[in-house]
């Protein structure tokens, strides 16, 4: 190759030790600001935040023998620009070509035929190392690709089967709803039947008095599993999407105070007073069923969750276009961290009433569902031995036919 070919090539090149002190410029084409000559650092033709990457460069020629294709800043006509690094080691000594860039490594292979067999061995090999990590960064992408594909595969199986089993999960729990409400359905008749036989016994005059606190209490333990079913006829109906809500006019506060009303004899036996504050009259166009099963459920744990001596105050007004319901007693209350979870079907905070009632926990999972179908809102406010505050806020008016 003659000289000219050397020179069309443009490249810098020279031999230089481990710490990059030049020995000999070999070939000087590159036409950088500054010329590099023998025992000068390397560092002078490279822009000082390169540096760092131009020592790495050596390290890399060092321990690796050869690097190829490195871009480190160097200054030419007054300004920076990114050429490129290649070189080898043999002993000693290193050898370094910098070019215009990373195309013109073949060129520059060729260039080094002039110097000498052993250093452009050196390039061969480094050369062909660079190559066959190459193939071997190839291959491992093709095993790596193959390996996403199986995954990937896997992946779409288990989506598929846990598609089956999330419908299967909706079948087993659609027959579970229709099991508990045909259970449930069926089991209130005859239970209603017991309940009232107890409930007559229990009065009659002649009876004997042990007598008499047996048939109590078959009418005591009749009435709750009734409630308890009803509670869970009430679950199957929300899991179900059942919830019928039926629209009609009333006067709310007269609706709501009766239903209080029921609550006045166990609230006596307990020595709970209810007060009743709030709005006159006012109409509302909503669930009525729906709002006295609300207020029903709140007085009834504001009574079963409060101590002798205590008062129990409820509030019912009309604000904008909403009733606003409060619940408020001076009973055992509830702890902060527990507030969110009242809510939640079957949770009880403690095992019964202040009196031994027998508690569920299903009551305040089926209100807020009821809130939330009537349109409205529940909260709770309450403090340990001081007393909760519910409040629900439901719109007055609904309209006509609404399905949960
Ligand atoms: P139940 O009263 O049948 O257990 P609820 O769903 O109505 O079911 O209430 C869930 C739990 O919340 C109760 O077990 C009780 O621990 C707590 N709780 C509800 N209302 C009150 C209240 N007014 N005061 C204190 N704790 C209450």
């Amino acid at each position: 190759m003659s000289e000219g070919r050397v020179r069309h090539f443009e490249v810098l090149a020279f031999r230089c030790d481990e710490e990059g002190t030049v020995e000999q410029v070999v070939a000087d084409d590159l036409a950088l600001d500054h010329k590099l000559s023998a025992g000068e650092s390397m560092l002078t033709i490279i822009d000082p935040l390169s540096h760092d990457k131009a020592r790495q460069f050596l390290r890399a020629l060092v321990t690796r023998q050869a690097a190829s294709g490195w871009e480190l800043t160097v200054m030419t006509g007054g300004r920076p620009f990114a050429a490129t690094f290649t070189g080898a080691r043999q002993d000693d000594v290193l050898f370094v070509i910098v070019g215009r860039s990373a195309r013109d490594i073949t060129d520059v292979v060729e260039t080094l035929e002039q110097i000498s067999n052993e250093q452009l061995n050196a390039f061969r090999t480094a050369f062909r190392d660079q190559r066959e990590a190459f193939d071997r960064r190839t291959r491992s992408d093709a095993i790596a690709y193959e390996e996403l594909t199986r995954v990937n595969n896997e992946l779409s199986n288990a989506q598929r089967e846990l598609a089956r089993q999330s419908s299967e999960l909706v079948r087993l729990n659609e027959e579970k709803n229709r099991f508990l409400g045909m259970a449930a359905h069926d089991l209130r008749s005859p239970l209603t039947v017991i309940a009232g036989y107890a409930s007559l016994l229990a009065q009659e005059e002649t009876a004997d008095p042990e007598k008499l606190q047996i048939y109590e209490d078959i009418a005591a333990s009749s009435r709750f599993m009734l409630d308890l079913i009803n509670d869970l006829l009430d679950v199957a109906r929300i899991e179900a999407r059942k919830h019928e809500i039926s629209v009609s006019s009333f006067e709310a506060v007269g609706v709501l105070r009766q239903k209080i009303s029921a609550y006045l004899p166990s609230a006596k036996a307990k020595n709970i007073g209810i007060n009743i504050t709030g709005d006159a009259a006012f109409e509302m166009r909503n669930d009525a069923d729906k709002l006295r099963q609300i207020v029903g459920n709140l007085v009834g744990n504001a009574i079963k969750y409060s101590n002798p001596g205590t008062k129990i105050e409820v509030s019912i007004r009309k604000l904008a276009d909403s009733l606003h319901l409060e619940v408020k007693d001076q009973g055992i209350g509830i702890a902060a961290d527990q507030l969110g979870r009242i809510f939640e079907p079957f949770v009880r905070l403690v095992e019964s009433g202040t009196a031994g009632e027998r508690s569920t926990g299903l009551g305040l999972s089926i209100v807020a569902q009821i809130v939330a179908a009537i349109g409205g809102t529940i909260g709770v406010d309450s403090e340990i031995g001081v007393g909760s505050t519910f409040r629900v806020v439901a719109p007055l008016s609904l309209p006509a036919t609404v399905r949960t």
